[in-house]
C-alpha cells in the first residue's frame, strides 16, 4: 500500500457510505447504487485515494443489483484476499494503493470475456468521464 491513512482521517474525508464500505467492509444495498445503470465511458477510480480501477468498456449488465466489471484496468491496481466472513466463502477485491474495500469478485461473469465478475460497491468508485 502508498497511502496509509490513519482511521480518523479516512473518517473525515469520505462520506458515512464510503467509509461504511471501504473502510469498514460493508456492502451497499443491492439496486441502489449510483453506477448501477451508467453507460458512459471512462475510467473507475478509487473514491478514497483515485487509483485507475475499471474501465467503462469492461462494464456489463449482471442483474445482481452492482456494477459488475469482467476485468480490473491494471491487473496490480487490485489485490484479491479470501474472504470467509458471513459463512461464505469468497474473494474480496480491494484497492491496492489505499487498502480499500471496493467488493468481490466471482467465476459467474461472461464466459467469452473471461468468466470473473468483479461486482463492486458503486460507493467505492468515482467515475472519471472521457
Ligand atoms: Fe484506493
Amino acid at each position: 500500500m502508498t497511502m496509509q491513512k490513519t482511521d480518523e482521517e479516512w473518517k473525515k474525508e469520505l462520506t458515512p457510505e464510503q467509509y461504511e464500505i471501504l473502510r469498514q467492509h460493508g456492502t451497499e444495498a443491492p439496486g441502489s447504487g449510483t453506477y448501477l445503470y451508467e453507460k458512459s465511458d471512462g475510467m473507475y477510480t478509487c473514491a478514497a485515494c483515485g487509483q485507475e480501477l475499471f474501465s467503462s468498456d469492461t462494464k456489463f449488465e449482471s442483474g445482481t443489483g452492482w456494477p459488475c466489471f469482467t476485468e480490473p484496468a491494471l491487473i496490480k491496481s487490485v489485490e484479491l484476499r479470501e474472504d470467509n466472513s458471513g459463512g461464505m466463502k469468497r474473494t474480496e477485491v480491494i484497492c491496492r494503493n489505499c487498502g480499500g474495500h471496493l467488493g468481490h469478485v466471482f467465476d459467474d461473469g461472461p464466459k467469452d470475456a473471461g468468466g470473473k465478475r468483479y461486482c463492486i460497491n458503486s460507493a467505492a468508485l468515482k467515475l472519471e468521464k472521457k
